[in-house]
């Protein structure tokens, strides 16, 4: 089994203790014998609570969760709770930047960075919520906010595991609002979102669970998650009422397949990959990484390997394992000038670096699966350039069972 769908309740400041009690002895007889082997359900009452839903939930499915976490063990720091004092409760996940935290409570991502490595060093398992406001949405900003949030979050995490954090995507417009995004609106950032933790913490990071949050209701949740990229959903006004967050936790999950993280047929060889590899030798990498098992680099180094020319383009390495790299593809020498261009940027990334590539006259433009920049794609099919958008690099390794 691949990933847990995780379903996380979050009740922020509601439910008394006799409140508690009431809740769970309904939700744990509602699920009693359901089918939950693929599934985590998490529950973050307040802190008051904490303790006391602990031993309600002995012995149950349900996972312990906190709302938010201080990044200090102990100390003078009034109001706040630490990491340890949480995992001495049995909490195992804790929601950190959730909206109302940065926007009612002003954290800065700045905090919410501290907050996510407190957590993550406690080995308590952060859902890092990011999400962007209906002003940023509307004047076209989602992606760069995510992005930022993203970048700022997690920017005091090394050696990231796959196991030990959450996403949570949670568009502003879309809390407590009853206003969800649609499947595909949610679809699309949650793409974005693996391809940022992938491009980061390589596998690892392409694995970690991604929640989508947002009036969340028992009507609305298969849908979401028939979505390739959404892997739970975190949940507040539904998850308060316990038949209705009972609904949400058994739902059936039905999913679409991925496009892009389809394995590819070995029977059947692209024409565009074989016509690549018959006619072309030379070839420039964008964004190539110096580390080992980022796609980027094994795509490099497998090429090298089959006797391609490999120009990397990095502006942050001068070599990457001893071979020269260039900072951009307008400083490769004229007379190396490459034949063909592969891209391994973020969709949003990719125009400018397509203006930069037609200049260098490619004849081909390779880009990874998935990547959907329909102008990038225009621009260099206007220039005459040819526009290749397969490669994952299961499918180089196509070229060599071909070859053979
Ligand atoms: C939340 O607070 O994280 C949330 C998603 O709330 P709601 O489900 O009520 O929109």
């Amino acid at each position: 089994m691949g990933r847990k769908y995780i379903f996380a309740g979050n009740w922020k400041m509601n439910h008394t203790l006799a409140e508690c009690e009431t809740y769970f002895k309904k939700f744990l007889a509602l699920l009693s014998g359901s089918p939950l082997e693929d599934r985590v359900i998490v529950i973050a009452p307040p802190f008051t609570a904490l303790y006391f839903v602990s031993k309600l939930i002995e012995g149950s499915p349900v996972e312990l969760g906190a709302q938010n976490v201080h990044y200090e063990k102990k100390g003078a720091f009034t109001g706040e709770i630490s990491p340890p004092m949480l995992r001495e409760l049995g909490v195992r996940y804790v929601i950190v930047g959730h909206s109302e935290r940065r926007h009612l409570f002003s954290e800065s991502d700045e905090l919410i960075a501290k907050r996510v490595r407190g957590a993550y060093e406690e080995e308590l398992i952060p859902i890092l919520c990011v999400g962007e406001t209906l002003e940023e949405r509307e004047s076209g900003r989602t992606f760069e906010r995510v992005d930022t949030q993203l970048r700022e979050g997690l920017k005091y995490i090394d050696n990231l595991s796959r196991d030990r954090l959450v996403i949570a995507y949670e568009p502003v417009w879309a809390i407590g609002t009853g206003k969800n995004a649609t499947p595909e609106q949610a679809e699309e950032v949650h793409r974005f979102i693996r391809e940022h933790l992938q491009q980061v913490f390589g596998n690892e990071g392409a694995e970690v669970a991604i929640l989508y949050g947002g009036s969340v209701t028992p009507e609305n949740v298969g849908q979401l998650l028939s979505q390739p990229n959404i892997d739970g959903v975190l949940v507040g006004g539904a998850s308060l009422d316990p038949e209705k967050f009972f609904r949400i936790v058994t739902v059936e999950v039905k999913k679409a397949e991925s496009p892009e993280c389809r394995l590819p047929d070995y029977s059947q060889i692209g024409d565009d990959l074989l016509d690549i590899v018959n006619r072309y030798k030379r070839i420039a990498i964008v964004g190539v990484s110096p580390k080992p098992d980022r796609p980027s680099f094994v795509v490099m180094d497998y090429l090298i390997k089959e006797g391609f020319q490999v120009l990397p383009v990095n502006p942050r390495y001068e070599e990457i394992m001893g071979i020269k790299t260039y900072p951009d593809l307008e400083s490769i020498p004229q007379d190396l000038q490459p034949e063909v261009v592969i891209i391994f940027r973020k969709s949003s990334e990719v125009y400018p670096i397509v203006e930069k590539a037609v200049k260098v006259r490619p004849r081909v433009i390779w880009m990874q699966e998935g990547i959907e920049n329909k102008e990038a794609k225009a621009l260099a099919e206007k220039e005459g350039i040819k526009v290749v958008m397969n490669l994952c690099f299961k499918k180089v390794h196509q070229i060599s069972k071909w070859k053979k």
